[in-house]
């Protein structure tokens, strides 16, 4: 029997407008749901944008939600080349601004607006008493910077990870003198060949991370070295992994990675790129020249100079504004519990995580869900399908269509060549060992692609012509 609850309509507020927050106000729609999105950037998209030079590793078949498609082609869109990789710009220009300009998407989407916390009206944390019937009291800052409070029945978190970049020190915190000098550290990946190519032509820079993230930047150097031959780049590895990053598994499932480690590797043995592995940083200081870094490399501490720092170590959820809010969260991944196992970087190197939904994702608290990238939590493998569809099944969810809710709809590419501890045969597929600053998507095994996903050789990491676009999230 089909377990449906009519007439529940709901008031839900998502929190940010980036590829899934636009997903799950499209599903709530189509579900005659009353969605309104605060999106606290300019433009929906607004945290992509921020790495629109970087291209995807998934081709643009991968990045669209069929909800959002629905909305668009009402209005005459045509989906981009399917098979193409777009960049992060691409997705925000020709995919979720349109998207948001559609008649349904433009009334419910409030830009400038951020939220600074989630409660629940008349109850803290500790108060039980009739809890569930109580409303959520959405606090925000308004475009004129004002705070305001709405109501809401229910509260989907799509706000992603990017604006919680993971800091330098290997115990999780800033290192002394890091935020002192934060004029001179960038985080994630900087678009050093073009918006910020004054701050690292003819530079010192140091790159901190181990992940593609990382690669991408050094590489980026590189070029702007050919251009301005004083460029100087140093990119450091918190953990000795270069065999791995580099080598066997990369090579063997993405060409492209692979060539993005051949490339890596050629500039380090010919002294273009100098590398520094089990690098531990102790402390930043400003001096006359720039910054002076106090490390600890291969045992032996020594202080080294250079203008700027790029971190790419992986990203956090933003979880202090969720202070009053009683959720479940796994201690190690801060993921939701039940989904954290699937995804903890200590066993899974790669998104083996099965497509999840409603269930996965439930916190104490009725009605609040957080999903997309910061569902992941400290998990560097989330991908977009993953996240369309646990909008679609939470979307269903408060429709009181539970069957649904319940249904798995995405086939996800099995992960034949992924790292876990249990399968010690197993090769990482990113190349790397299954820790915290490990990449972050995977490939599959070839032979494991299921017929729904034919031409994704390589999974979320389709391999591109251009190496530039294996680009991943950690
Ligand atoms: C460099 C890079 C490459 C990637 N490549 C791929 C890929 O090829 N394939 C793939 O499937 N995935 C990829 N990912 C992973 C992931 O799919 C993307 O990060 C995606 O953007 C996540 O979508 P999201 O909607 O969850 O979060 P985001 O895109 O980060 O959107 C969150 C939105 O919330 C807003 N926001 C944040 N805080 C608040 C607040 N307090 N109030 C209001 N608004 C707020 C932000 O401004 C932002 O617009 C990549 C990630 C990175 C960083």
């Amino acid at each position: 029997m089909k377990t449906t609850q009519s007439n529940t309509t709901k008031n839900v507020v998502v929190i940010g407008a980036g590829p899934v927050g636009i997903a799950a106000a499209a599903h709530l729609i189509e579900r005659g749901q009353t969605p309104i999105v605060l999106e606290k950037g300019h433009t929906v998209g607004s945290a992509m944008l921020e790495w629109g030079h970087v291209q995807l590793f998934s081709p643009w078949k991968y990045a669209t939600d069929k909800a959002v498609i629905k909305l668009l082609e009402k209005q005459g869109w045509q989906h981009p080349d399917k098979e193409q990789l777009p960049k992060g710009r691409d997705i925000v220009e020709q995919y979720l601004q349109p998207a948001a300009q559609t008649p349904e998407l433009q009334s419910v989407i409030k830009l400038g607006v951020e939220v600074t916390a989630i409660s629940k009206e008349n109850h803290s944390k500790h108060t039980s008493t009739d809890r569930d019937n109580a409303d959520y009291f959405v606090h925000y800052r308004d475009s004129e910077g004002e705070s305001q409070i709405i109501h809401a029945d229910s509260i989907i978190d799509a706000s992603g990870t990017w604006s919680a970049p993971n800091p330098i020190g290997l115990d999780g915190l800033p290192v002394p003198g890091e935020e002192d000098n934060s004029d001179s550290i960038a985080y994630g990946i900087p678009d050093v060949l073009n918006t910020a190519r004054k701050d690292y032509a003819g530079k010192r820079t140091l790159v901190i991370g181990a992940g593609h993230s990382a690669i991408n930047v050094a590489l980026e150097l590189l070029k702007l070295q050919g251009e301005e031959k004083a460029t100087k780049i140093l990119w450091g590895l918190r953990k000795n992994n270069l065999e791995k990053l580099l080598g066997g598994g990369i090579n063997d499932e993405l060409p492209a990675r692979g060539e993005l480690g051949i490339a890596a590797k050629r500039a380090i043995d010919s002294g273009a790129l100098e590398l520094l592995t089990g690098l531990n940083v102790k402390k930043i200081a400003k001096v006359e020249s720039g910054l002076a870094i106090s490390i600890i490399h291969e045992g032996m501490e020594q202080t080294i100079d250079v203008d700027r720092i790029v971190v790419a170590t992986g990203f956090r959820p933003n979880l202090q504004m969720l202070r009053e809010v009683r959720l479940d969260i796994d201690h190690i991944v801060e993921a939701p519990s039940i989904l954290a196992p699937l995804i903890d970087p200590n066993h899974h190197s790669c998104g083996t995580v099965k497509p999840h939904g409603v269930e996965e994702l439930t916190h104490h608290d009725k009605g609040f869900y957080i999903v997309g990238m910061k569902s992941y939590g400290r998990a560097p493998t989330f991908l977009m399908l993953t996240g369309y569809e646990q909008v679609r099944s939470i979307a269903a969810e408060l429709a009181g269509d539970f069957d649904s809710a319940r249904r798995v709809e995405l086939v996800l590419p099995q992960t034949g060549v992924c790292s876990s501890k249990k399968s010690e045969s197993a090769t990482s597929c990113c190349g790397t060992e299954a820790v915290e600053e490990s990449t972050s998507c995977c490939a599959p095994a070839k032979e494991a692609i299921p017929e729904e996903l034919p031409s994704l050789s390589a999974g979320c990491c389709a391999p591109a012509a251009n190496p530039q676009a294996l680009s991943c999230c950690g």
